[in-house]
């Protein structure tokens, strides 16, 4: 992208890495976490560009759904049941930034 810093080719402290990919994300850039349509299937994804910081969390608050333990209050609107939250939903389809990083 910046073509002028390959002067710095070679010349670095360490080795020069890039990398990228793709988000797997949903059109709101919320993760969903927690029970899938069959009874007993789970997922924990969509986790677009901060899965590994929320690896964590994400991991808690799935295994609470899958042992039937007492739930956050916004345990709803991180799994697949935030969609049939209309007024929810509508607010974030009208948010000027998702969020992504
Ligand atoms: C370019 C980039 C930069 C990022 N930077 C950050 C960051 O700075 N901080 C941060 O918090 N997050 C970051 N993220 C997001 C983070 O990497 C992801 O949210 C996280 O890795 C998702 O974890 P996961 O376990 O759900 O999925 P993944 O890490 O994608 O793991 C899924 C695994 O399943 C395997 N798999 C797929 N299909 C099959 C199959 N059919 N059979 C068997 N195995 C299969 C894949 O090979 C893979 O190993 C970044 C993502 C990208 C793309």
């Amino acid at each position: 992208m910046n073509p002028a810093l390959k002067a710095y080719y070679g010349r670095l402290p360490r080795n020069i890495s890039h990398y990228g990919g793709f988000y797997t994300m949903t059109e709101e850039n919320w993760p969903l976490i927690g029970p899938m349509g069959v009874e007993g299937t789970f997922v924990v994804g969509a986790l677009s560009g901060f899965g590994t910081m929320a690896a964590c969390a994400a991991g808690k608050l799935c295994a609470a759904w899958v042992a039937g333990s007492d739930l956050p209050d916004y345990a709803a609107d991180l799994s697949l049941q935030r969609y049939e939250n209309g007024p929810l939903m509508t607010d974030l389809s009208a948010l000027q930034s998702k969020g992504v990083l």
